[in-house]
């Protein structure tokens, strides 16, 4: 099967977050195969493999293999159309709106290029398939469950997303790359009633409309201009008919923040906005706060051995610092929490096309260039080798 075969059957598979139970038995076959020592059921739905190679460093490479609860539209011949059972029970599409898919594809190739090429390289290879990544407990999840007890501390740590930027491109940054997000579920306690009777009722819709605009001004209004921060309701959820108003409306939102202080001064504001919406009211609400994802901080030196792999690999043109972090998170920062570690951004997007007018990340329309399939790949090996080789060179 080749690396786009692969990448093709995943996207027609797509499974939520800790019910990777298909694509993990990919992903562990593809290993086994492969030569690499497999463990699987790390953390739910983990899985580890390790290839030893003499004496050197540990390596570890890892790719998410999770979907989202959204129906693709992409017209693709391969596109999805899997429904599932989601964790609260309920019934959803599922797509591979993330380009995961394409992250499990790229390791898999990784580990066949690192079998390949033995004899060129000298330490230790951990290629790590990571559930859950859009919940942000997955990488939680392996390291709770004694993932570094099963493959070893590793050195290093790299992750790479597929993104949408100018094709062929590599994006990096050393330092915050990823912001910090949080989660909140919201839900506001009215009264219900007739629709046509208002006046015997407290309108929780009304009182979730008004919540959902005033949060928006906790960034507009109360974070100074040159700080960070996006609030955004995703998820909004009342009553089940035109002339019934119901008794709870219930919103989720995500906050995503660059620093612990405004996260703090975002949280507190999204209790006060709440609560003080409710007591307008005279009624209750229950605000449930998951923080789930740290900022993702880049190392340094592992930032820059990236960026100078990435220019020696694909040229000068290929390699794009980026001026400020992206306000999007992963869980990968738990990971490189741990140990020293860097992630970057793969453009995925076609060749010659706009990446600006494009459907982005988590878009029911969005497609990702299996085109970049081979490069993707060949990054990754190429940091672990460049890693491997230069430490093997080192130690000599
Ligand atoms: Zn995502
Ligand atoms: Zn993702």
């Amino acid at each position: 099967m080749t690396l786009e075969e692969l990448y093709k059957d995943l996207h027609a598979h797509p499974e939520l977050a800790f019910a990777e139970h298909r694509t993990a038995n990919i992903a562990a076959g593809w290993l086994d195969a492969a030569g690499f020592s497999v463990r699987t059921g790390i953390g739910g739905t983990g899985v580890a493999g390790v290839l030893r190679n003499g004496d050197g460093p540990t390596v570890l490479l890892r790719a998410d293999m999770d979907a989202l609860p959204v129906r693709e539209e992409t017209g693709l011949d391969y596109a999805s159309d899997v429904v599932a059972t989601d964790a609260r029970g309920e019934r959803t599409h599922v797509m591979h709106a993330c380009g995961h898919d394409m992250h499990v594809a790229c390791l898999c190739g990784v580990a066949d290029e690192l079998v390949r090429a033995r004899d060129d390289w000298q330490g230790t290879v951990i290629a790590v398939f990571q559930p859950a990544e859009e919940i942000g407990a997955g990488a939680r999840a392996m390291l709770a469950d004694g993932l570094f007890d099963v493959t070893g501390v590793p050195d290093v740590a790299l992750g790479q997303h597929v993104f949408a930027r100018t094709a062929g491109t590599v994006l990096h940054r050393a330092g915050p790359f990823l912001g910090a997000a949080e989660s909140w579920d919201v839900t506001l306690h009215g009264r219900g009633g007739h629709g046509s009777r208002p006046e015997r009722t407290v309108d929780p819709v009304v009182m979730a409309a008004a919540a959902v605009l005033r949060l928006q001004t906790l960034v507009a209004r109360e974070l100074a201009p040159a700080e960070r921060g996006v609030v955004t309701v995703s998820r909004l959820r009342a009553g089940h008919a035109e002339n019934v108003i119901p008794d709870t409306a219930r919103f989720d939102a995500t906050i995503r923040t660059f620093s612990e202080e405004v996260r703090d001064l975002v949280a507190r504001g999204t209790v006060r906005v709440c609560e003080g919406i409710a007591a307008a009211h005279g009624l209750e609400v229950d605000a449930v706060y998951t923080p789930q994802y740290p900022v993702t901080v880049n190392d340094g030196p592992e930032a820059a051995f990236a960026g100078e792999t990435v220019t020696e690999m694909f040229g000068g043109d290929a390699f794009v610092p980026m001026a400020n972090p992206v306000t999007g998170a992963e869980d990968f920062s738990r990971i490189i929490a741990e140990v020293p570690g860097a992630m970057l951004f793969l453009s995925a997007v076609p060749p010659g096309a706009d990446y600006e007018s494009l459907p982005n990340n988590h878009s029911q329309y969005a497609v990702f260039d299996d085109g970049v399939l081979g490069a993707g790949a060949a990054l990754y090996a190429g940091l672990a080798l460049r890693r491997l080789a230069a430490e093997a060179q080192a130690s000599a």
